[in-house]
């Protein structure tokens, strides 16, 4: 009997990770690439000497002993990558008040920095701290991501992770599961609150901001020394050496689909590719709504892609600086006095990535330095229709974010030698995720915990895999349901699912 084939669309993270697992599991694999490389928004690129990075800015799970790590090894990716724990998540300044705070991993230090800026809110800090002391010992990462596929739990496998998550369970419920702009811990202080607020987004649950706090003060987030290369790589080879197959250049406009059964993808010249199964690890609004022409829907799926939120889409401003910067943390968010103005928008701040943490982005005595600003998709998306007027505001922007640095790191505009400026249209055009939203939909407190069925209805041999069946995406969970998605085929095939050493 040949080997069940597979054509998987885009080779993203998700799909490189599905057909990994899929060759180690008997099937023949083919992903199919509309941009010329793998990696989807993990992505980084080359200008005179620098490396742009415009993806993945920390790991979560990059540490021995748990099964996020087990994922990495068994893609290939931690034996050939370093990844520097992150001691500190970030700086947060805020010009109006003229307060800076970092969010060490020390949390004595950190609760004694935070008890500086907000005296009054003494015990809200104590308790925070000793919530995120509790969530430190659990691997929660771990632990959400790696349970059987849901499809695949039976009763005794329910009770099983119920157990396992005994310890953290009440942070699913009360005021853990309230976003953060509601205030849920109770602060009363404004500038705390703007920093709890602005620690990850400010829709995400107060949970999600103990989790990402607790990981930090475990070590169990690490920097990615050699940037998105390095770690999409390995995949890719990993990929490559089990046998599977990946073509660059290839955009699946259609998915070709038989008596409600998918036979395989179309590409623009109207050649196919016949598979038994079809897999879309690509954008989910054009697969479902493009590629399949929104056949196969039902009230819930119109529902997401109508009223969900999308994650808001960022400007990346890059600038190859002449210099170093020794004593700066990777990651700073500002709360700007007077806000930026971008279309019709008015934007409270920006984070600021400086690479220092490796030599492999820059020149020796260079850094890159990198400025993130939320901005709207339609407002980049009419403007590119007049290629002057786009690229001139790329300019403006570019030359405003340098003169926002400069009350920082005085001097900076004259050590400039590489300008860089993606939109949220350019990360569309290389990935073309809906509205330019890299991480799928806002990781919202109503939404972050919802499981999004990997099949559709009406429609068999295809499933999803990828952030657009995890809102929020992340690294872990694109790469968990590439490798649950494979373990769901091979019980239907009944096969056991394996992974060789
Ligand atoms: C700036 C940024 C920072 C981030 N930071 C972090 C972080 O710190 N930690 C973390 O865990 N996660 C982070 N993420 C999120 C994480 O990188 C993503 O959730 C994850 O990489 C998504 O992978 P994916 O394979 O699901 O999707 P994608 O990367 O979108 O891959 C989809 C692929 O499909 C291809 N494709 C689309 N349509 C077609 C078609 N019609 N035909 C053929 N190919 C097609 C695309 O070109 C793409 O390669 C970050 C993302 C960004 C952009």
């Amino acid at each position: 009997m040949h080997a069940k084939t597979i054509a998987i669309i885009g080779a993203g993270l998700a799909g490189l990770s599905t057909g990994c697992y899929a060759q180690m599991n008997g099937y023949s694999t083919h992903i199919f690439e509309h941009h010329s490389k793998a990696g989807g928004v993990a992505a980084a690129w080359r200008r005179d000497g620098y490396l742009i990075d415009g993806g993945i800015h920390f790991l979560m799970g990059h540490k021995p002993g748990t099964v996020t790590y087990q994922l990495y090894e068994e893609l290939g990716i931690v034996q050939c990558n370093h990844f520097p724990d992150m001691t500190i998540y970030g700086r947060f300044i805020d010009e109006a008040s003229g307060k800076t705070i970092d969010l060490t991993f020390d949390l004595d230090r950190l609760e004694k920095d935070l008890k500086g800026i907000a005296p009054v809110d003494s015990k809200v800090i104590e308790n925070m701290i000793s919530d995120i002391r509790r969530m430190e010992r659990a691997d929660l990462v771990g632990m959400m991501s790696t349970e059987k596929p849901p499809e695949l739990m039976g009763l005794l496998d329910k009770l099983r992770m119920f157990w396992r998550m005994r310890r953290v369970l009440r942070f699913f419920r009360g005021r853990y599961s309230k976003p953060m702009k509601d205030n849920p811990l109770g602060a009363q202080d404004p500038l705390l609150r703007r920093v709890l607020e602005n620690l990850f987004l400010p829709e995400v649950p107060l949970w999600f901001v103990l989790m990402i706090m607790a990981l930090v003060a475990n070590r169990q987030m690490g920097l990615l020394e050699g940037g998105c290369p390095d770690f999409v790589e390995p995949i890719e080879r990993k990929y490559r050496s089990l046998g599977g197959e990946l073509t660059y250049g290839a955009k699946v406009e259609k998915i070709v689909v038989e008596n409600g059964k998918a036979v395989g993808v179309r590409f623009a010249d109207g050649t196919e590719h016949r598979a038994d199964i079809v897999v879309s690890a690509a954008d989910g609004y054009s697969t479902i709504f493009e590629m399949l022409g929104g056949e196969f829907v039902d009230d819930r799926i119109k529902e997401r892609y109508q009223s969900w939120k999308l994650i808001k889409p960022i400007i990346i401003v890059s600038f190859g600086v002449s210099r170093t910067f020794p004593c700066e943390p990777p990651f700073s968010s500002i709360m700007v006095k007077d806000p930026l103005r971008i279309g019709n928008d008015n934007i409270p701040g920006f984070g600021v990535r400086i690479f220092n943490y490796s030599t492999k982005f820059a020149p020796a005595g260079k850094t890159v330095v990198q400025v993130l600003v939320e901005s709207s998709w339609d407002y980049w998306n009419n403007l590119r229709s007049d290629r002057a007027r786009y690229e001139a505001e790329k300019k403006r922007i570019a030359a405003e974010m340098l003169r926002r640095l400069e009350k920082y790191y005085p001097g900076i505009s004259s050590r400039v030698e590489v300008e860089d400026v993606a939109t949220p249209y350019t990360l569309w055009r290389y990935t073309l995720n809906h509205k330019g939203a890299y991480m799928s939909w806002l990781p919202a407190a109503d939404k972050i915990l919802e499981t999004i069925p990997r099949t559709l209805p009406g429609l068999s041999n295809f499933y999803m895999a990828g952030q657009w069946t995890t809102p929020g995406g992340s690294v872990p969970t694109s790469l968990f349901s590439g490798r649950q998605l494979i373990e769901v085929l091979c019980n239907q095939d009944g096969k056991k699912f394996a992974v060789p050493k």
